[in-house]
């Protein structure tokens, strides 16, 4: 690609895509082609394609020793397993969430009748603020639900203090984080459960897929009943449930995920460092920092764009980029509280939830992954940077309604 270095070459002004192939945010990680089809030819040839096969179970025995945690249950995806670990957890009533994250982690809830009281984040961490928390337990509440967005743990020493102080359920949304650590234990391990995701734009994918981890034997056993509609041996139903159950096909790319996860995470570490420095003091954007000693999957680049000083909205920059065919996202607007049916039940929440509703405006997911090369971020960089300079001519055509 040829560096553009006017405004006039810019797409949104007329000149041509910056890419003729589109770049996606979590366009899927495919491990090793040759590996996931003997895998698949050993499924087919046991005609064992589902409930609890040996993929599955190897699979899942895997993901125990990676996390260091007693039981890990695989699922047919995350909301699933969210659902069905906050009803074995005994949730009711009301369970406090954070709003700014994916609409699974309110709906989950809101599924079976349990109400997500929305709390606000830190600005700093874009997580649940554990100071908020308090102020919004009532006595309905049942539970907080944790959310590590970006891979970023979200203060769970606050929030375990909090809960076990007021006697209420600690569940961690993480379907982040997989892969990732917190003061040297791997996440999986903290709250009464973590719930990861498998899904196709997760960076580790298993298709569709999800797990439970848990320390709690107990726990584990009802999260295994409800799972596989309460059958606890051939004809023997001792508990309501529903069918959560991984397939083995799913199992099998798990597997496979998992034999490349090192690949897979340092390529996406190689990608942040390459926006890292391709964005370094650009005024007005802020890249999302992954810093400390703790271990990261860096499958989110995340910007966040101050108008103010960056001369530009954020939605101007995303339509510049998408002209570019950069498919940039703005994960997670508008915020779960503007969503239906949480938008009608409580039409005032955004009060309660100014970070939320700032952040909102500002974040921007940029792509990443094996399917993004160090050369094409070069490259977006620079187109990043010369849409931020031109940030007045850019705003104004797109306000003309030029290419558009
Ligand atoms: C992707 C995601 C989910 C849902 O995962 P599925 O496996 O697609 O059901 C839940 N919570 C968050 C924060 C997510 O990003």
């Amino acid at each position: 690609m040829k560096l553009k270095t006017s405004c006039d070459e810019l797409a949104v002004m007329g000149g041509s895509p910056a890419f003729s192939d589109t770049l996606h945010v979590g366009r899927p990680n495919i491990g090793d082609r040759s590996e996931f089809l003997e895998r698949v030819n050993g499924i087919l040839d046991r005609r064992w394609l589902t409930n609890n096969g040996i993929c599955v179970q190897e699979f899942e025995r895997r993901l125990e020793a990676l996390l260091g945690v007693k039981h890990c249950i695989a699922m047919c995806n995350a909301t699933v397993a969210l659902e069905i670990t906050i009803r074995a957890l005994g949730m009711t009533g009301e369970v406090i969430v954070p709003s700014f994250t994916f609409v699974a982690t309110p709906h989950s809830l809101q599924w079976q009748q349990i109400t997500p009281v929305f709390c606000d984040i830190d600005p700093e961490t874009h997580s649940i603020d554990p100071r908020r928390v308090e102020s919004l337990i009532t006595p309905r509440t049942t539970g907080i639900i944790g959310v590590h967005l970006w891979g970023k743990p979200c203060k769970i020493e606050a929030l375990a203090e909090i809960a076990g102080r007021r006697n209420l359920r600690l569940l961690f949304d993480a379907a982040h984080a997989f892969g990732c650590s917190h003061n040297g234990r791997m996440i999986g391990s903290f709250g009464d459960a973590e719930v990861f995701s498998f899904h196709a734009t997760k960076f580790f994918n298993t298709f569709e897929g999800g797990a439970v981890a848990t320390n709690d034997d107990d726990l584990a056993a009802r999260i295994r009943l409800m799972k596989n509609f309460g059958f606890a041996g051939y004809d023997n139903v001792v508990y309501i449930g529903t069918n959560g159950k991984m397939s083995e096909i799913s199992a099998a790319m798990g597997l496979t995920s998992l034999d490349h996860l090192e690949e897979i995470i340092t390529i996406n570490r190689r990608n942040y460092a390459a926006y890292a420095s391709g964005l370094a003091n650009v005024q007005g954007i802020r890249l999302v920092p992954y810093e400390g000693a703790d271990r990261y999957n860096y499958q989110y680049v995340v910007l966040e764009v101050d108008e103010q000083a960056a001369g530009i909205h954020r939605d101007m920059l995303l339509q510049a980029l998408h002209a570019e065919n950069i498919m940039a996202r703005r994960y997670f607007y508008p915020g779960c509280h503007r969503m239906e049916p949480y938008r009608s039940y409580f039409p005032n929440a955004g009060m309660l939830l100014p970070e939320t509703e700032r952040l909102a405006e500002r974040v921007l997911s940029l792509p990443t992954g094996t399917a993004v090369s160090e050369e094409d971020i070069v490259d977006i960089c620079s187109i990043i940077r010369l849409v931020l300079k031109n940030g007045v001519e850019v705003t104004n055509a797109l306000a003309n309604g030029k290419n558009t």
